[in-house]
């Protein structure tokens, strides 16, 4: 795979877990990276040492992208730094996981809005930088919850369903100004975000997975460097799973 040196790229969430992964290897790569985040401070800081330390440019932005007008904030904020912006990785997420009859109302709104509305927001502010230069590639995270459905997860699968939605019509919409819109559908990759499923349910999905394993958050990285490569570009529309075989056609 080519570098992306001179290329700029914002990964929302970037602070611990998959984000954290994907910021790293793109910055291996040679792009300048803002390490986005919301709460995590101290962690993304490290994140963006690490980065500077492998001789590396990055940059910490604090914004909760389920916000429009701090999403718009975070890519004014990169343009005004960088110049401008080549790469957008929607990944920032969250869960709270409940069957239905015992989900709040809030339970919905927070995991839709900090999974789908972030996604929306950001590609929304994203696209107006990207048309300008006729260069963009943006990659969102979807799941196997929103290809198959997980008991327990009605709100996380629609929202990272309605992230399949939005990829192809995004990646429509775009095309004509080559732009590409795509998403990687991981599987079961420990992080904190894994943290709260039961031991007994975490090793009974290893018997769902043909390779017999858990991903890591690198494996998820090296997939979303090429998605975001000059060398993909003409790949659009598309959902990579990256699951172990979880989920097949
Ligand atoms: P994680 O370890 O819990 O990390 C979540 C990241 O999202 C953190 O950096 C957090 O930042 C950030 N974040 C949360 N809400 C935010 C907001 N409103 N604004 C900005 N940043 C926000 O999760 P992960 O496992 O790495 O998951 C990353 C993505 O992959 C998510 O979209 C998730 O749904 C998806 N995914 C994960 C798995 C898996 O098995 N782990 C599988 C499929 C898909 P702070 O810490 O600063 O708040």
């Amino acid at each position: 795979m080519s570098n992306l040196n001179e290329q700029v790229a914002l990964v929302t969430g970037a602070s611990r877990g998959i984000g954290r992964a994907i910021a790293l290897e793109l910055a291996r790569h040679g792009a300048a990276v803002v390490v986005n985040y919301n709460r995590s401070t101290e962690a993304a800081q490290r994140v963006v040492s690490e980065i500077e330390a492998g001789g590396g440019a990055a940059l910490a932005l604090q914004a909760d992208v389920s916000n429009a007008d701090q999403a718009a904030e975070l890519v004014k904020q990169t343009v005004d730094t960088y110049g401008k912006l080549d790469i957008l990785v929607n990944n920032a997420g969250t869960t709270r996981d409940m069957v239905i009859m015992m989900m709040s109302e809030d339970d919905w709104d927070v995991v839709i809005r900090t999974n789908l509305k972030s996604t929306f927001n950001m590609s929304k502010a994203a696209v107006k930088v990207m048309m300008r230069k006729r260069y963009g590639r943006i990659l969102n995270l979807s799941s196997v919850a929103g290809i198959a459905g997980n008991a327990g997860q009605t709100n996380y699968s629609a929202s990272k369903a309605g992230i399949i939605g939005f990829t192809k019509a995004l990646a429509r919409e775009v095309a004509a100004r080559n732009i590409t819109v795509n998403a990687v559908a991981p599987g079961f990759i420990p992080t904190d975000l894994t943290e709260a499923i039961p031991e007994n349910l975490k090793q009974a999905s290893l018997n769902a997975i043909p390779l017999g394993r858990w991903g890591t958050p690198e494996e998820v990285a090296s997939a979303v460097a090429f998605l975001v490569s000059p060398e993909a570009g003409y790949i659009t529309g598309q959902v990579l799973s990256i699951d172990g075989g979880m989920v097949m056609g």
